[in-house]
């Protein structure tokens, strides 16, 4: 690598050493020390944030626009050095970091045009009405403001498309919020090479500095420090539910309490209904392999479970599961933890009443090869557990003995950030009452496809109801995304010279 790595944090504008350093933990490559983060260095940043709103949060569209465009194209002039840095830290392969990388700056281009056209102010007008009865109407307009300094999680698992300047950094920014992310111990290089990215773009168009910090983590206390410190007035965060639901607690339990957005666990289950099952069971069975060990299954969107009717379609299913399941090869994990994580969840599927082990793992340390367990509606029915999260390439199907109780499974599911549909026309009177329970369970419904792979566009939504996410009514990917750090504020009979520009 030619990138000369500082170990240190970005507060405002400077690179700052802390008192001691944590080592990073690359799948390959060389160690590198980073300094680890401290509750005083959260406070500074927090309060370059807070200066840096009284003029970023009042800049132009047009001002941030360019902003986020100058980003991306620092992180593209930077390509090589990011991937490189990103596939030693993770383990994921270089395709993939490129790939990511696209998503990446294409997020950052698409909040630019996404302001520019500037419905998301959600502009609203009540003229008004002096001579109604019995009390005239005042003049009224509503628009939505940028609420403040964000705080951002990084995640494990997208180094780039969902940490430093990923989709949080770019929704916060793209609505006029200054950003303070705490960096992701699985991925301190990734971090500070895309802070020298923003820090470029920053630099290069003169804005304030507080616009945005990264402080690396190291410690627990910088998390729960940044989430409480009083001049951070919303959080986005993806990872683990354990972490999420600490974190949302302290943010509850401020004397001012703020939103926070966690993207949390899912199992997003698959339906196959009965025509779909016998018409095409293989070639399902196969797509289902292929989404279930992506990346070695550490997707938040992975299909965990499959749920089909018993009969000779559904063995035929889990034969071909299993057959291409022990085709695919042994997968670095993102973290020794998350390795570890992964052999304990499997352990607790398999101790689980009712549970029959079809493909057993040989995984060591740090790699991950499949998993597949099998039960039934009436074991799944009454272990809840068995509905709860296992990160990596585990499927567990469940066989049902009818349509009914295939229903039931869709009614106990906790809140999920996805749903499958595999349907042939047939199907469709399964379909249209399975419909109304799966679209209370999940953030997005989909039909014939897998769920790994989530669009950045304006349709998308990547949430749903708790443990999927803290807050069902947002979303962590796609331009509605930007609502999160928005709140709207009515301007009654104000004279129009002192109107936000943007009413004006
Ligand atoms: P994690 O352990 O929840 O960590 C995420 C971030 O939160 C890290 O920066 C971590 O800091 C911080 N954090 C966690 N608990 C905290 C606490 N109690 N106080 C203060 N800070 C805290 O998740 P992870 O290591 O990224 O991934 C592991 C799990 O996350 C997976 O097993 C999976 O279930 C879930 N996950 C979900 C998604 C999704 O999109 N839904 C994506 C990735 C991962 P430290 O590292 O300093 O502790």
């Amino acid at each position: 690598m030619t990138f000369e790595f500082t170990g240190k944090h970005l507060i405002a504008g400077e690179w700052v050493a802390g008192n001691g350093t944590f080592a990073s933990s690359p799948a390959h490559g060389p160690a590198r020390d980073f300094a680890v983060g401290t509750p005083d260095l959260v406070d500074r940043a927090a309060r370059a944030a807070e200066e840096a709103f009284l003029t970023y949060g009042y800049s132009t569209r047009e001002e941030r626009a360019v902003f986020l465009e100058a980003i991306a194209e620092e992180i593209d002039k930077l390509g090589d050095e990011i991937t490189e840095i990103g596939t030693q830290e993770t383990g994921l392969p270089q395709a993939r970091l490129v790939g990511e990388r696209g998503r990446t700056v294409g997020q950052l281009r698409l909040f630019a045009s996404h302001i520019r056209k500037g419905d998301y102010l959600d502009r609203r007008h009540d003229e008004a009405l002096p001579d109604r009865q019995p009390l005239p109407r005042p003049e009224i307009f509503l628009m939505q403001r940028p609420i403040g300094a964000v705080a951002v999680f990084g995640a494990s698992n997208f180094p780039l498309a969902f940490s430093t300047a990923g989709g949080d950094t770019a929704a916060a920014l793209a609505a006029g919020c200054p950003v303070v992310v705490k960096g992701h111990g699985a991925h301190p290089g990734t971090g500070e090479i895309v802070a020298h990215a923003i820090h470029a773009a920053i630099k290069r168009l003169g804005l304030h500095p507080g616009v945005f910090s990264l402080v690396q983590g190291g410690k627990r206390d910088v998390g729960e420090a940044l989430v409480q410190h009083p001049l951070i007035r919303a959080v986005g965060f993806t990872g683990s539910l354990a972490g999420g639901r600490a974190l949302f607690d302290l943010c509850a339990r401020r004397p001012d309490p703020i939103p926070f957005f966690g993207e949390l666990g899912s199992v997003n289950p698959m339906f196959l209904l009965p025509n779909a099952l016998s018409a095409r069971g293989e070639a399902i069975a196969k797509g289902w392999v292929g989404s279930l060990t992506m990346g070695a299954g550490q997707f938040c969107t992975n299909p965990g479970i499959a749920v089909l009717i018993e009969g000779p379609e559904s063995e035929a299913f889990v034969a071909t599961a299993k057959r291409e399941l022990e085709g695919v090869g042994a997968q670095t994990m993102l973290t020794d933890g998350i390795a570890e994580a992964y052999r304990s969840g499997a352990k607790r599927i398999e101790g689980s009443t009712g549970v029959q082990a079809v493909l057993t793992s040989t995984c060591d340390l740090r790699n991950a090869t499949p998993y597949l367990f099998a039960t039934t509606g009436k074991a799944w029915l009454e272990n809840h557990a068995l509905g709860e999260e296992v990160f990596g390439p585990l499927g567990l199907v469940v066989t049902v003995t009818s349509e009914e109780e295939m229903v039931k499974i869709a009614g106990s599911l906790a809140g999920q950030l996805t749903c499958t549909l595999h349907l042939n026309e047939p199907d469709t009177t399964l379909a249209r009452r399975l419909m109304p329970i799966l679209e209370r369970k999940a953030g997005r419904v989909l039909a014939n496809g897998f769920p790994t792979g989530v669009e950045v566009c304006d349709a998308m939504v990547h949430g749903g109801p708790y443990p999927a996410s803290t807050n069902f009514g947002a979303t962590s990917v796609g331009t509605l995304s930007i609502r999160r750090f928005l709140r709207p504020v009515s301007y009654q009979n104000l004279p129009h010279a002192i109107l936000p520009e943007d009413l004006r």
